[in-house]
C-alpha cells in the first residue's frame, strides 16, 4: 500500500499552494475528486487582490501575500498581479464610514468626492457621492497561480491523483489508512483543504466539524453598449450589494454580492441572483446592457466567525486548511507558509491564533 507522509484531500488552490510548500520536504499526495483540479470554487473566483476584503485578521495573510504574487510565487516566472485600483462608492456619507475605518499604511485609501468619481466611472448615476479609493487593488491571474503551484509540487516529487475523492479515512496508532476512489493508502497526515467539502471530509475521517457553510456567490458577464471598460476600477458598494469590473473593451463581470446557503455542490448561477446583478448595476451607471454573456456561481466556504481555519486540531494527525471564504486566492501564498510552518512544527512568521480550529473546541456545532 501506496505510503505517504501527507495527504492533501482537494487540489483547489488551498491543496495546491500547501503542496507547493511541502513537497520538497515531506512525501506529499493531492487527492482531488473531480477530473480536474481547480474545478470548483478556485476555478470561478472574481480574480482580484483587495488589502483590506476579509477584515483585519485576514488582512496580515493579504499583505504578506501580495509581494509574493507580484514576484510570481512559488515559481517566478512572471507577476500573477495587474494593478486595477478599486473605488468603493455610496450614497451617504456614512456608509463609507467603515471602508474609510479600514485604512492601514501599508494600503493606503483616499477619500474621492463626485467630480474625481465621475472621471473615473464615466456614465455614474446621480446620488453616488462619496467614493473612497483604493489604488493597491490588483487582478490575480488565478489559472496561472494555481497550475504553478501545481507544477512546482510535481517537480517536487508530489503527486496528484484526480478523480480520487476521498471515502474514508480510520487512525490507527500513528498512521491513517485511507480509502479513496479505488485506491488505498497510509499517511501520517491528513489535510483537509475540501472547500465546501470541508465538515464532510472531517466526518468521513471521524473528525469532529467545524460548522464550515459554504454559501453561493453569483458572476455576470455582461456585453455593454460602450468601450474603454477595460482598466475600469473595480468599483464596490460600500452596502456590499454589488460589486463589478472591466473585464474587456466592452464587457464587465458584475456579482450582486449573494451569500446564499448551500449544500456542497457544482454550484451553478440561479435566474434572479442574475436578474439581481443587473438591475443593481444599472442602477449605478448608465450604460446600455446589450447582453448576458454568461454566468456562474461558486461556493465561499466560512467557518463561524469567518475566519479561516489553519492548523491540527484535538485529533492527531488530522490539519485543517479551509473556511477561506473570498479571500482564498488574495492569501494564498502566506496561507500556505503558515500551514506548511504549523504542519511541520515551524516557528510561524505570522500569528497563527486566529485561524487554530481549537477555538470552536468548546462549542457545539
Ligand atoms: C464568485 C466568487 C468570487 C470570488 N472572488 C475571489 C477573489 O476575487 N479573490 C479571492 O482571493 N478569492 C475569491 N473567491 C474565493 C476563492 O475562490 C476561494 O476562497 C478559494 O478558491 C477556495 O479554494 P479551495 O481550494 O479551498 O476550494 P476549492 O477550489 O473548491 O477546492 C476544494 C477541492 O476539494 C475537492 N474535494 C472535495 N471533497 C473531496 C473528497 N472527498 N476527496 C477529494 N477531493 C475532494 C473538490 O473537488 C475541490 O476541487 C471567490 C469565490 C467565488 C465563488
Amino acid at each position: 500500500m501506496p505510503d505517504f507522509d501527507v495527504i492533501i484531500v482537494g487540489g483547489g488552490i488551498a491543496g495546491a499552494s500547501l503542496g507547493a510548500v511541502l513537497a520538497r520536504k515531506r512525501r506529499a499526495l493531492i487527492i482531488e475528486a473531480e477530473d480536474q483540479c481547480g474545478y470548483h470554487t478556485t476555478g470561478r473566483s472574481a480574480a482580484f487582490w483587495l488589502a483590506h476584503y476579509g477584515g483585519p485578521e485576514v488582512m496580515p495573510l493579504t499583505l504578506a501575500s501580495g509581494p509574493k504574487l507580484d514576484r510570481g510565487w512559488p515559481t517566478g516566472e512572471r507577476s500573477w498581479l495587474h494593478r486595477r485600483g478599486a473605488i468603493t462608492i455610496a450614497r451617504n456619507y456614512t456608509d463609507l464610514r467603515d471602508a474609510l475605518g479600514a485604512n492601514s499604511p501599508e494600503a493606503p485609501l483616499s477619500e474621492l468626492k463626485r467630480l474625481g468619481m465621475e472621471r473615473r466611472i464615466p456614465g455614474l448615476r446621480e446620488g453616488w457621492d462619496f467614493g473612497v479609493d483604493d489604488p493597491s487593488c490588483a487582478d490575480i491571474d488565478v489559472a496561472a497561480l494555481h497550475q504553478a503551484c501545481l507544477a512546482h509540487f510535481k517537480r517536487s516529487s508530489g503527486q496528484i491523483l484526480c478523480s480520487t475523492r476521498l471515502k474514508s479515512a480510520k487512525r490507527s496508532g500513528d498512521r491513517w489508512a485511507v480509502e479513496a476512489g479505488s485506491e488505498r493508502f497510509t499517511a501520517s497526515v491528513i489535510v483537509n483543504a475540501a472547500g465546501a467539502w470541508a465538515d464532510a471530509v472531517a466526518r468521513r475521517c471521524g473528525v469532529r466539524p467545524l460548522g464550515i457553510r459554504p454559501l453561493r456567490r453569483t458572476v455576470v458577464q455582461l456585453r455593454i453598449g460602450r468601450s474603454g471598460l477595460r482598466k475600469l476600477p473595480l468599483i464596490n458598494d460600500a452596502l456590499e450589494r454589488f460589486y463589478f469590473k472591466g473585464e474587456s473593451d466592452n464587457r464587465v463581470w458584475v456579482s450582486p454580492h449573494d451569500e446564499t446557503a448551500s449544500e456542497p455542490c457544482d454550484a451553478a448561477a440561479e435566474e434572479l441572483d442574475v436578474a439581481t446583478a443587473i438591475d443593481r448595476f444599472e442602477s449605478v451607471v448608465d450604460w446600455p446592457v446589450e447582453a448576458v454573456e454568461r454566468s456562474w456561481a461558486g461556493l465561499r466556504s466560512f467557518a463561524p466567525d469567518r475566519l479561516p481555519v489553519f492548523g491540527f486540531g484535538s485529533e492527531p494527525g488530522f490539519f485543517w486548511c479551509a473556511g477561506q471564504g473570498g479571500f482564498g486566492i488574495q492569501t494564498s501564498p502566506a496561507a500556505a507558509g503558515l500551514c506548511a510552518a504549523l504542519l511541520l512544527g515551524e516557528p510561524p512568521t505570522l500569528n497563527e491564533r486566529p485561524f487554530s480550529p481549537l477555538r470552536f473546541e468548546s462549542e457545539e456545532n
